[in-house]
C-alpha cells in the first residue's frame, strides 16, 4: 500500500530522513518507534504530502507521490491515507457528527442520508453515537481522538497513519483509545502507528519498526525486537522505555 525509496528529507542543513526504505504492506499493523527527534513524525508527514521529501520517492497503492503537484491534483493521493493526531484536530464549531461526516459530504460527494448513515455507524463502532449532537468541547480527550479515528475512516482510507494518538491523553484514557485501535487492527486495516506504547506495539502491531537519529536501525518481528533486539541502539532504546 506504502513504499518509500530511499526518502530524504532536510529541514535547512539538518538531515532528518536518511534514505528511508519504508514498506507498508496491505492488511499490515506497522509500529514505528524511536526517541524524540529521531524523524517519526516527519516520515509519516512525508507519506501524506503534508511534509515534502528532499529526495527519494514514495508510492501510494503503486502510484508515485509528487508532493509538487497543486494540491487539487495531491488530494485523490492523500485521501488514500487517513491521519489521527496526537491533538485530535476536530472542528470545534461542528458537532460530532458533522465532524465525521464534513468530508464524506463534501469531497465523496455522498448524499445527506447516506452520509449520515455512515456518520452513524463509524460512531457507533467507536462506542459514541449517544454523542452524536454534542460539540467536542464537552468531550474528554479520549472521546475526541475517538471521534478523530471515526472522521478519518469515513473518507474510508487504504491505510490510517497515526503519529502519537494517545501522547495527549489522561493515563485513564489511553486505554479506550488502544482499544478502537486494536479493533480495528484485527479488523484487516492497514495501519502505520507513531507510538510510546510499547505493550501496544509488541501485542498488536505485525512489524515494529525502530527508528534513530533519521535512520531505520532495525525492524522485524515485535516479540523478536523486544526480545532479542541486535542493534546497540535499539537495545539502549528499550532499556530505556521499557
Ligand atoms: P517525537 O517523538 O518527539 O515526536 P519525532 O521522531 O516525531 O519525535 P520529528 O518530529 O520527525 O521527530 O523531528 C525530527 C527532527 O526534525 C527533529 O530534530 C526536529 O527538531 C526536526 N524538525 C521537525 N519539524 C521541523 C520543522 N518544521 N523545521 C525544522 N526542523 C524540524
Ligand atoms: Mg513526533
Amino acid at each position: 500500500v506504502i513504499r518509500t525509496d530511499k526518502l530524504n528529507k532536510y529541514f535547512g542543513d539538518k538531515h532528518v530522513l536518511k534514505d528511508i526504505d519504508f514498506e507498508v504492506k496491505r492488511r499490515e499493523v506497522v509500529a514505528l518507534i524511536g526517541p524524540s527527534g529521531s524523524g517519526k513524525s516527519t516520515l509519516i508527514r512525508c507519506l501524506n504530502a503534508l511534509e515534502k521529501a528532499t529526495s527519494g520517492e514514495i508510492y501510494i497503492q503503486g502510484e508515485r507521490l509528487n508532493p509538487n503537484l497543486p494540491v487539487k491534483q495531491l488530494s485523490p493521493i492523500r485521501r488514500e491515507l487517513g491521519m489521527v493526531f496526537q491533538n485530535f484536530n476536530l472542528f470545534p464549531h461542528m458537532t460530532v457528527l458533522q465532524n465525521v461526516i464534513e468530508a464524506p459530504l463534501l469531497v465523496r460527494k455522498l448524499s445527506k442520508d447516506q452520509a449520515v448513515a455512515l456518520g452513524e455507524s463509524l460512531l457507533a463502532k467507536v462506542g459514541l453515537l449517544e454523542k452524536r449532537d454534542v460539540y467536542p468541547g464537552r468531550l474528554s480527550g479520549g472521546q475526541k481522538q475517538r471521534v478523530a479515528i471515526a472522521r478519518a475512516l469515513a473518507m474510508q482510507p487504504r491505510a490510517l497513519l497515526f503519529d502519537e494518538p494517545t501522547s495527549a491523553l489522561d493515563p485513564e484514557l489511553v486505554g479506550e483509545v488502544l482499544k478502537v485501535m486494536k479493533d480495528l487492527a484485527y479488523e484487516g486495516s492497514t495501519m502505520v502507528v507513531v507510538t510510546h506504547e510499547m505493550q501496544f506495539a509488541r501485542d498488536v502491531s505485525d512489524r515494529v519498526v525502530f527508528m534513530s537519529d533519521g535512520s531505520i536501525v532495525e525492524q522485524g518481528d515485535p516479540d523478536e525486537l523486544f526480545r532479542r533486539p541486535k542493534e546497540k541502539r535499539t537495545q539502549l532504546f528499550l532499556e530505556r522505555v521499557l
